[in-house]
């Protein structure tokens, strides 16, 4: 399940999607969001820009999840990266 942002202020959302989950008898489910920090002010949210919306910093660390792991996208190789790009959201 690939969000395009962080469920903060949709905890429903959240529940029905696990419950779906559950009902659905999968064996193992995942709910992935991008989380984006600014290293100039802390700022954190989601990016669409290569630069802090706040301070207009191009210092970002973009966390995101392939594979399992949460990591930063600057430690990615190509295939992932290209998984990453190949994700489709669903809202
Ligand atoms: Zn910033």
């Amino acid at each position: 399940m690939e969000m395009p942002s962080p469920p903060m202020h949709n905890i429903e959302a959240v529940e029905t999607i696990i419950r779906h989950m559950h009902d659905s008898d999968m064996g193992y489910g995942g709910i992935n969001y991008p989380v984006d920090f600014c290293v100039g002010c802390n700022l954190t949210g989601v990016f669409n820009e290569d630069n802090c919306p706040r301070c207009g910093s191009a210092n970002i660390r973009r966390v995101r999840r392939i594979t399992g792991y949460l990591s930063t996208t600057d430690r990615f190789n190509d295939s992932k990266l290209a998984e990453l790009k190949d994700r489709v959201t669903h809202r």
